[in-house]
């Protein structure tokens, strides 16, 4: 397992300064098919390796995958995201004893005020399914892979994805599909993600994982 560190940060939102758990480095043993990365030892010390990649204020539950010294909000973003913060329901409810996931969906928040792309907003979804995954979240796991699905469709049509970016944004709308029961659906984007990666020489191991996961599709389908 990795070093799980502790570093004083002040949030770009309400000024207060914190200790964030921040991953220096840590050691993982390949992904599942989702990509989700397999670490060593007990399911909840890689479930925290994945959540230190996200930092949330403890005092108005900012979040965001950047480190907070690197944002600077403009008077415009922080009237909207102090609204976004106090408004969300899961926060409201969630905000006194935090769940795992709840960074994931604050930084879901935040990010669609700061207008991030819909590719870095299925990704916060995606790591949140993961979370929920590791820590034995069924029904909240099923809700992100949802919301990552719908994002990565709004993605493919407005970010103008391109290469591995492309391939693998397709790839994942038909994995998340297959593992929310939606097997015949998987199969027609994982038949778009083989043709979106083509004969390209850097992505033999997503042809592999495609057809993997086809057969598998296939079977559960049947
Ligand atoms: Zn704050």
């Amino acid at each position: 397992m990795g070093e799980l560190e502790r570093a004083y940060t002040r949030c770009p939102m309400c000024r207060y300064i914190f200790r964030a758990p921040r991953v220096s480095t840590y050691v993982t043993i390949g992904r599942e098919p989702d990509l989700c990365p397999k670490f060593p030892g007990r399911q909840s010390d890689g479930s925290r390796a994945i959540q230190a990649g996200i930092t949330m204020c403890p005092s108005c539950s900012f979040a965001a995958r950047e480190g907070f010294d690197d944002l600077d909000l403009s008077s415009m973003q922080r009237y909207g995201l102090e609204e976004r913060l106090r408004e969300d329901g899961l926060l409201r409810v969630f905000r006194t004893s935090p769940p795992p996931w709840l960074a994931f969906h604050a930084a879901e928040v935040c990010g669609q005020e700061r207008a991030l792309s819909a590719r870095e907003l299925g990704d916060l979804c995606l790591r949140a399914s993961w979370v929920c995954r590791k820590e034995r979240e069924h029904p909240f796991e099923s809700t992100f892979q949802l919301r990552a699905i719908r994002y990565f469709l709004r993605s493919l049509k407005e970010d103008r994805l391109a290469g591995r970016e492309l391939s693998v944004t397709t790839y994942l709308v038909g994995e998340l599909n297959r593992r929310l029961g939606n097997h015949r659906e998987a199969l027609n984007w994982y038949v778009n993600a083989a043709r979106a990666s083509g004969d390209d020489p850097t992505l033999t191991w997503l042809g592999r994982l495609i057809e993997q996961q086809s057969k598998l599709a296939k079977e559960q389908a049947a």
